[in-house]
């Protein structure tokens, strides 16, 4: 991936159009800007029960965006990633359909995971006790195959399938998906909801030793493909050190908690000493299109005292109540069981607001963000300094929609003159054609209300040495950007 700060945004949100309205703005306005797009999901549909995330076809474009030519002419431009939906699909999808029709006789049979085909003796009240969900309730469905009733894993929603990843015919299917984007230009895929793709009766379900060797197979016939891989995972700081040593990137999704717990409570403590741990083969987020990331930086749920967080968890309840405060209360409605949301464990509101819309507070924090080793991803709401969406939110009840407004062209327009995002466009234009950001990264020593980092790209006797140095005051909640020419 270049080194270039990304874009994460649904193809239809930022402006209403499709692929090649998304390729005017990134060449028009935006040039300059970002150096590839993470494209949510754009398979069909993209209205579905979960945002794209339940493809009826993950090889087909939705034809309300454009088509493949369009994707490859995108990517011409900015490198493309896209979702690989390793775990499930629609339970509209016509292999779906034709199965439950037909059972063993469809050439779908093996592609959808049953209850039985995990516990082929039936269950024992441990072994679904064990299965790690960050919701409650069981990842199971009932439907009729074949005039019979059975049970089917669906981990997330009930028209989310789980696919069947160790059967030949799962196999094929997530190949072919493979195949079709590698023909069609696409750089780099985010596995989706990887840790939750192999069960196991009598374990947890989620990031056992199979599931690695899964994401290891899958990862090398991407790479065979010429794709690089990214691994979603939200869990403990330990366990995604762990998981960065094995694949080629993860998120850093104890970054954005951690920013917001500086700012809250004025002291730069926990994420300086994450910042002296965390993989750097790493994109950095604040924000995407999940909420931010509660158990990123708290304590294992099953072994809090062995495995503690980076924050104490009186901190971390402050800290939530907090980003409520801060947003005037509006957070609230949209998070854990106050709205229809498939992670408990996640706040849902934009940054922007978790910060009170302070808009120095903001640019820091983009700052702080861009200056730590690994590639940035500015979600689309987060680059126009967008509020929480509340219109959204009454109309669809579901918490996520919080922070994913649809922007109109017009509104586009006017949200890129406000001088908070123009700065932060200039921000994003310095880290990405910076000399030094190529070089060598450090976390200076400070006392723990300020924050300094620099990056130097030769030794600092070469006369052609360049640097870029930020001091982050978490007192103020300002900062001082300085670097050579
Ligand atoms: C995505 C979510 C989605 C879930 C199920 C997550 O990785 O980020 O938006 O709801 O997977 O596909």
């Amino acid at each position: 991936m270049k080194n270039q700060v990304q874009l994460i945004t649904y193809v239809d949100r930022l402006g209403g159009g499709g692929l090649a309205q998304l390729q005017t703005l990134l060449t028009g306005p935006l040039a300059g800007v970002f150096g590839g797009v993470h494209l949510l999901p754009f398979f069909f549909p993209i209205d579905g029960a979960d945002a794209g995330f339940d493809p009826i076809d993950h090889t087909a474009i939705d034809s309300r965006l454009g088509d493949w030519n369009d994707l490859a002419a995108l990517g011409q431009h900015v490198e493309v990633m896209a979702d690989v939906i390793v775990n499930h699909m629609s339970s509209e999808s016509p292999e779906f359909q034709d199965w439950a029709q037909r059972g063993d006789a469809s050439p779908s049979a093996g592609l959808f995971l049953t209850y039985d085909a995990v516990f082929p003796q039936g269950a024992t009240q441990a072994d679904l006790l064990s299965i790690y969900r960050p919701r409650p309730g069981l990842p199971f469905t009932a439907a009729t195959v074949k005039g019979e009733r059975q049970l089917l894993w669906t981990t997330f929603t009930a028209k989310q399938v789980d696919i069947d990843v160790q059967h030949p015919t799962g196999q094929k299917y997530l190949s072919s998906i493979l195949r079709k984007f590698a023909d069609n230009g696409i750089r780099a895929i985010r596995l989706d909801a990887a840790g939750y793709a192999i069960k196991k009766a009598g374990d947890s379900c989620f990031m056992m030793p199979e599931t690695f060797t899964f994401i290891d197979a899958f990862a090398t016939e991407a790479k065979a493909l010429g794709i690089e891989v990214l691994v979603e995972i939200h869990s403990h700081h330990r366990r995604q050190i762990e998981i960065a040593k094995r694949v080629d990137w993860v998120y850093d999704f104890a970054l954005p908690p951690l920013v917001l717990h500086a700012f809250a409570f004025h002291t730069a403590a926990a994420l300086k000493s994450w910042i002296a741990m965390r993989p750097t083969n790493a994109l950095t987020v604040l924000d995407t299109h999940d909420g931010i990331g509660i158990i990123d930086i708290g304590a294992e749920p099953s072994d809090r005292e062995g495995h503690p967080g980076l924050v104490a968890p009186a901190e971390l309840d402050a800290l939530v109540e907090h980003i409520h405060k801060n947003s005037g209360g509006v957070s609230r409605k949209a998070t854990g069981a106050a709205a229809s949301n498939l992670d408990l464990y996640q706040v849902n509101c934009t940054f922007y607001d978790a910060l009170a819309r302070n808009d120095a507070a903001y640019l820091s924090a983009r700052a702080i963000q861009f200056f730590l080793p690994g590639i940035p991803q500015v979600y689309y709401v987060g680059l126009l300094a967008g509020q929480n969406d509340v219109a959204l939110l009454e109309r669809t009840g579901v918490g996520r929609d919080i922070n994913r407004h649809h922007y109109t062209p017009d509104e586009i327009h006017r949200e890129l003159q406000r001088p908070v995002v123009a700065q932060l466009l200039d921000l994003m234009r310095l880290r990405n054609t910076h000399a030094a950001f190529q070089g060598q990264f450090s976390l200076l020593t400070s006392d723990d209300t300020q924050l300094h980092l620099r990056w130097e790209s030769a030794s600092a006797e070469d006369a052609q040495a360049q640097f870029a140095e930020l001091k982050v005051c978490l007192r103020t909640l300002t900062h001082v950007l300085t670097c050579s020419e």
